[in-house]
């Protein structure tokens, strides 16, 4: 048996998740309530639609697949929305996660990949993070991550559930065959922002503050190819699999780029101009975000092989200029 449940494979990650478990030989069961995902993204595995607040129907779809772990993506992320309405992000993101675990635990599978955040480190003036610094989220998204992980733990402690903890830093780029990638709607994001602003299907990008204490006075973040760290997802799932011990990894390139640097790259891979506008700061957002960890690579094995700027926004181009793209 190798159904793998993924939570939220018709999003982002998730659907990159979906087809590298496919290549991997597992079967990928996507669990979705289609709130920010998309029902054509579902190609590598069945589709069954539920919330992760719905305890019966995901009993349900536990009992159908008998999964040998789960993947949990599905959250809401925006900063910006978070820092709005945090009791939604409590509700959905650790309220629902509450529910998965202990479907999980009931149906006896216990092994789970969860994809945490960065953004759980906040800010930290010029440290590279890894995985032993604080955690002192300063936004409600990345303080109802940090809540699952606890809730991880504490499974753990009763229900020996492992789990691999991914905290990821920046996520760009798409499949390089563009059979899926990033699309949300509305978007917040750095890159499909900039490349909806270079195909005219945005007036501007507006730049989110330039009054930051960094060389150019924007924000700078790691960012790592989506299909790098979806294959550390399946190097985290084969440890579980493999018996050893609950673990978390930062995921990140260790570069960091700035809001101009990001612009500047765009420019010169899409070979067009970039209509910019500069903007106040956007509420959530920490100063400087780069991962100074290499755990994932010494221990998983893990090597990215996608993750330079030039690769990721090529990769995110192809895909933003395929059939594939507009919704
Ligand atoms: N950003 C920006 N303009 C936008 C969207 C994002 O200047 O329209 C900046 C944002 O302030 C941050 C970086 O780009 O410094 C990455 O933001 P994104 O929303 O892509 O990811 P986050 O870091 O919030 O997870």
């Amino acid at each position: 048996m190798t159904n793998v449940l993924v939570t939220g494979g018709a999003g982002y990650i998730g659907s990159h998740a979906c087809k590298a478990l496919r290549d991997a030989g597992f079967t990928p069961v996507t669990y979705d309530n289609l709130c920010t995902g998309w029902q054509d993204a579902v190609k590598f595995g069945p589709f069954e639609q539920g919330d992760l607040q719905d305890r019966a129907r995901l009993d349900q779809v536990f009992s159908k697949y008998s999964p040998i772990a789960v993947m949990h993506f599905a959250a809401l992320s925006q900063v910006g929305e978070s820092m709005q309405k945090p009791g939604l992000y409590w509700h959905n993101n650790v309220g629902g996660s509450l529910s998965l675990l202990e479907a999980a635990v009931a149906a006896g599978c216990l092994n789970i990949v969860f994809s945490s955040t960065c953004a759980t480190y906040g800010d930290h003036d010029n440290v590279l993070l890894d995985e032993t610094v604080a955690q002192h989220p300063i936004n409600a998204y990345a303080s109802s991550k940090r809540a699952i992980e606890d809730m991880l733990s504490d499974f753990e402690g009763a229900h020996d559930l492992r789990s691999v903890v991914f905290r990821y830093f920046n996520v760009a780029g798409a499949d390089p065959e563009a059979e899926v990638g990033e699309f949300h709607q509305p978007e917040t994001h750095l890159v499909p922002l900039m490349l909806d602003a270079i195909a005219g299907k945005r007036d501007a990008l507006t730049i989110h503050g330039t009054d930051y204490d960094t060389p150019d006075g924007t924000c700078i973040r790691d960012y790592v190819h989506v299909c790098d760290l979806v294959d550390a997802h399946v190097l985290g799932l084969r440890w579980l699999l493999d018996g050893k011990k609950s673990r978390v990894f930062s995921l990140g390139s260790g570069t960091g780029f700035s809001v101009r640097e990001v612009v500047d790259q765009s420019r010169a891979v899409t070979n067009q101009a970039v209509p910019i506008k500069e903007g106040p700061r956007r509420a959530g957002d920490c100063t400087k975000l780069v991962s100074g960890s290499t755990r994932a690579e010494k221990e998983l094995g893990w090597t990215p092989t996608r993750s330079k700027m030039d690769i990721m926004i090529a990769d995110a181009w192809r895909w933003h200029q395929s059939g594939h793209y507009d919704r």
